[in-house]
């Protein structure tokens, strides 16, 4: 079949065949462009689990170090406290008791500050504890989950670049069937509709803009009529027709 033989419907069904495989070229580009993205964000999601996991783990091993030398701190002062006592029933001057009274006192101090700030390193180990088993099994788990999205997006993209060409050339071979001109024109329209340069009719009106089409307008589209919508600048086309229609028909 030439280029010049060609109805005006059956170059409208092989244009909008153009249209069907441009629009998949589209998306599939957008897919690819999305990929290098979502890649990084679902191996900084593995990694930010996994060094939050290690900070918890490091601080847990910290805490638990304070609490040992705290607890040894302590029981000195105990000790301590225990020889101020028996010091005091020795003393035979007012100046020894002073001082040994003065000892006692700092001793219990001492503990009461060491007592308290291990209530609040024992708070903190028991919430550490939770939060890092909690994050060990979340780290594990999303370390399967996104190397698994991972391998498949990579394979996926192997094959979307031979999907892409494939589609490409089969696009270009129905397009060199119609007029260059037309070909232009078709893709002078898309630019700025969103990909979309021909629409069906939808109620009596545009299917790309849904203004309403005077009568007349139908008429000339189901009689084979280059129409654009005096609105959007789309070709109207009556889909189910060319749906229907086969190309070798005339
Ligand atoms: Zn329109």
């Amino acid at each position: 079949m030439t280029k010049s033989k060609l109805s005006t419907k059956q170059m409208l069904k092989l244009l909008l065949l153009v249209q069907e495989h441009d629009s998949q070229l589209l998306e599939l580009e957008m897919r690819k462009d999305f990929f290098p993205g979502l890649l990084v964000k679902l191996k900084t999601q593995i990694e930010n689990v996994k060094s939050e996991y290690a900070e918890k783990r490091e601080r847990f091993v910290e805490v638990k170090k304070e609490i040992q030398q705290l607890e040894i701190d302590v029981d000195k002062h105990k000790d301590g406290l225990e020889k101020s006592h028996e010091k005091l029933r020795k003393v035979s001057t007012n100046k020894e008791y002073d001082a040994v009274q003065s000892e006692i006192i700092t001793h219990n101090e001492m503990i009461a500050e060491i007592e308290d700030n291990l209530l609040t390193l024992m708070d903190e180990a028991d919430k550490l504890e939770k939060d890092v088993s909690g994050l060990k099994k979340t780290s594990a788990q999303i370390k399967v989950e996104n190397s698994k999205r991972i391998e498949e997006m990579t394979k996926s993209a192997g094959e979307i670049d031979s999907i892409i060409e494939k589609i490409y050339m089969e696009r270009n071979k129905i397009a060199d069937r119609i007029s260059k001109r037309m070909v232009r024109r078709y893709e002078q329209i898309r630019e700025g509709r969103q990909g979309v340069a021909i629409v069906g009719i939808v109620d009596r009106a545009c299917g790309g803009c849904m203004q309403a089409l005077p009568p007349q307008k139908i008429q000339d589209i189901r009689a084979g009529q280059l129409v654009v919508c005096e609105n959007c600048g789309r070709v109207l086309v009556d889909l189910e027709e060319l749906n229907r229609m086969s190309i070798e028909d005339s």
